[in-house]
């Protein structure tokens, strides 16, 4: 039956991993993961997290179904998270939540949503460029994908006139998709003043907003700080849509935490959208996980455990804020010719150094560094132990 079925391409960072398990160089380093590293190059498992994991297995709970939005302690708690304690739709019983499996799952019930049941034509504007499974999430969920501004390669930072003339010429009624904070890959972000003029473009256009929340707290050490855009936006009468992920934040990755969130008009609007959102999961997965979700349900309900989190949070930003500036000096001290200020104004898992892709693999080739070939870096897998040694290997490569 499938001998008609083309191979496909592979779908992640082509071979990174492979060349970087193959290389016998000791000191060889590996900047393409996506994941948390501690400072020596381990994955990372909060406290918080085992905490929480022994409070759950010690009480003993049953393993019946969630229900078809999953596990209500922990989406209520998701809601106050992300639109803070004092968020006037929540207040007002007016926001639609379910559980997802993670990230990716709330982009693809969210996209399905709006394919579903938003008015007119369903094209959604991402930014260029956007995390790669953008595209093909709302590509499957039958939605136009299209482009805007984002990213300036001569600036290395934001194209915040290019990205604002384009919201501003979408056809009316258009879906922007917004990295809520920490942009990847680029970990350029707009400033909190440039929000505000997003905000009123999209304001303008009659546009509809839909951030993609998966660094809530990973960019400045700061849930409320991170989660700026989004409140302006709803403070300013927008009501938009929202995917969350505990991935990164709580490190959580492989449990697949996370959930899909629709701003309403009114409690009694919102009750209609629920039963639409239930109507759509229930033939994809019936219910989502529940060990994950309860996880976060502790983290987030139990207040010296939510302490402890924040904190653990906080100490994770800071030592990708750390090594950001370590990387930087080290090639300052090398008199780098190049000005590298934009490693240490990018926020976020990942920065975009400029490097170009014959550059990536001369690292990869000469030097055992190992990243994507856009010269984006996963901050996270560098370590005081490491990042002389990366230093040099970018001084060499870029003079
Ligand atoms: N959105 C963005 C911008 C991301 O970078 C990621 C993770 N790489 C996700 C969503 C979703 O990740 P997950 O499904 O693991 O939560």
């Amino acid at each position: 039956a499938w001998s008609n079925v083309p191979q496909g391409p592979p779908l992640t960072a082509p071979g990174i991993t492979e060349a970087f398990k193959a290389d016998s160089n000791s000191e060889k380093i590996n900047l393409g993961v996506g994941a948390y590293r501690d400072d020596k190059g381990k994955p990372f498992v909060l406290p918080s997290v085992k905490q929480a994991e022994k409070k759950i297995v010690d009480s003993a709970l049953d393993k019946e179904y969630a229900g078809i939005t999953g596990v209500p302690a922990f989406t209520k708690a998701a809601l106050l998270l992300a639109y803070g304690p004092d968020s006037a739709p929540i207040k007002e019983d007016r926001v639609a939540i379910t559980q997802t499996i993670s990230g990716t799952g709330a982009l693809r019930v969210g996209g399905a949503f709006l394919e579903r049941h938003y008015p007119g034509a369903k094209a959604i504007y991402i930014p260029t460029p956007s995390w790669a499974n953008h595209n093909a999430v709302f590509k499957d969920c039958g939605l136009k994908v299209e482009k805007y501004r984002y990213y300036n390669k001569d600036t290395i930072g934001l194209d915040f006139d290019g990205m604002v003339a384009d919201i501003k010429s979408m056809p009316k009624g258009s879906i922007v998709l917004l990295h809520a904070c920490a942009h990847n890959p680029t970990g350029v972000d707009p400033t909190e003043e440039q929000w505000k003029q997003i905000a009123e473009a999209v304001k303008e256009g009659d546009h509809f907003p839909f951030f993609d929340m998966a660094y809530q707290g990973f960019a400045s050490g700061d849930t409320n700080k991170d989660a700026f855009a989004l409140r302006y936006f709803i403070s300013q009468g927008l009501k938009p849509v929202l995917a969350q992920s505990f991935a990164k934040n709580m490190g959580l990755y492989g449990e697949r935490v996370g959930a899909f969130s629709i701003v309403c008009e009114s409690a009694e609007e919102k009750k209609r959208v629920d039963s639409q959102v239930k109507i759509l999961v229930r033939p994809l997965y019936s219910n989502p996980p529940i060990h994950g979700a309860r996880i976060a349900s502790e983290i987030l309900n139990d207040p010296a455990l939510n302490k402890q989190w924040l904190g653990e949070v906080k100490d994770m930003a800071d030592r990708i804020i750390t090594m950001r500036a370590l990387l930087k000096e080290n090639l300052e001290k090398l008199e780098s010719k190049h000005d590298w200020s934009h490693i240490t104004s990018q926020i976020g898992m990942f920065a975009y150094t400029g490097l170009k892709p014959e550059q990536m693999e001369v690292l990869a080739k000469e030097h055992s560094v190992y990243a994507t070939k856009d010269g984006r870096i996963s901050v996270a897998g560098i370590t005081s132990g490491n990042v002389k040694r990366l230093a040099e290997a970018i001084y060499k490569v870029t003079g």
